[in-house]
């Protein structure tokens, strides 16, 4: 089980392991620039490479994800809105790169009404840009990926379905260093029901079929405030939303995703993830184990 936490980053990003820490959370994500806004960030060496080597001797956090900035946006059709957005997911991956981080999860954006394939060549051409520009990890930290995220398929989001998401990927070149993130709630929001074993199944084959298994990294972790198929990006504490405890157990406890970190972005009360948060998808990881337990002796 490794129980993860969007938490604060804070001036030399330290801070968010102790953060992390304080509640339980096994993983951690932070921002490390203010997400809406494009302004960079700008640490020095020394700073990435403490947070390196705190993030590593580390007792109990174990990996360390970035989000990347809300802003970016792939898809759109406006030439200096792409540029700004290439050089913001390039900084974001060099920081990321720097600090050994374990990925850096990425909202593709919109094609604004343009159609997914005509934003298709221009979103590949992006991260694959990123990846190759960003500043190389320094010698001996492991390869810090990009994770595409899934989308809730709001009007023209990109990533709305793993077939969108592994068309990007194809035009990538099915290149190594793109992975993926799965929000639990943005992927209930978009018609998705894995809220029982065989849905689970089908999710498993679905991320395995477009993307390939070995690609999904981590999730976040959340429930819904919307019912499912209603398109809309909006996360829920565990249990308090229309996914609930049992729905996620079945996502969480499948033996293809238990393993893998399970990040809340939850609201908490109003101040992000708690430590009761942390111990609600503790039970609810639980749960799934047993879910799934229960199914072997059957079968
Ligand atoms: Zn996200
Ligand atoms: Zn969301």
């Amino acid at each position: 089980m490794n129980i993860g936490a969007h938490v604060r980053g804070g001036g030399t990003l330290i801070p968010s392991l102790k953060a992390g820490e304080e509640i339980g959370a096994t993983s951690i994500q932070i921002f490390t620039q203010s997400p809406r806004t494009w302004k960079p960030s700008v640490y020095a060496p020394e700073v990435l490479d403490a947070f390196y080597e705190a993030q590593v001797a580390h007792p109990s956090v174990r990996h360390t994800f970035c989000h990347a900035t809300y802003l970016i946006n792939l898809g759109t059709p406006n030439p200096e809105l792409l540029e700004k957005s290439q050089a913001t997911l390039t900084h974001n991956l060099s920081v990321g790169r720097r600090m050994g981080a374990a990925g850096v999860v990425v909202h593709t954006g919109s094609h604004m009404g343009t159609g997914f394939e005509v934003a298709l060549p221009q979103i590949a051409t992006a991260y694959l840009r990123a990846l190759d520009e960003a500043d190389p990890a320094p010698a001996g930290v492991p390869e810090c990926p990009l994770l595409i995220e899934n989308t809730a398929g709001a009007g023209g989001t990109v990533g709305r379905s793993f077939e969108e998401i592994g068309a990007i990927i194809d035009a990538c070149g099915r290149d190594e260093r793109l992975k993926v993130c799965v929000d639990t709630q943005h992927l209930w929001a978009s018609g998705f029901d894995f809220s029982t074993p065989e849905g689970a199944d089908a999710l498993v084959q679905s991320i395995d079929s477009s993307v390939g298994l070995e690609r999904l990294t981590c999730f976040h972790l959340n429930d819904s405030l919307v019912d499912r198929g209603s398109n809309k990006d909006r996360h829920a504490n565990i249990d308090e939303g229309t996914i609930g405890l049992e729905g996620l157990a079945a996502l969480m406890g499948h033996p293809a995703m238990r393993d893998l970190p399970m990040i809340l972005e939850v609201p908490g009360e109003k101040d992000g993830p708690r430590a009761s948060d942390v111990a609600d998808a503790e039970r609810a990881w639980r749960r799934g184990v047993e879910i799934y337990a229960a199914r072997a002796t059957k079968n």
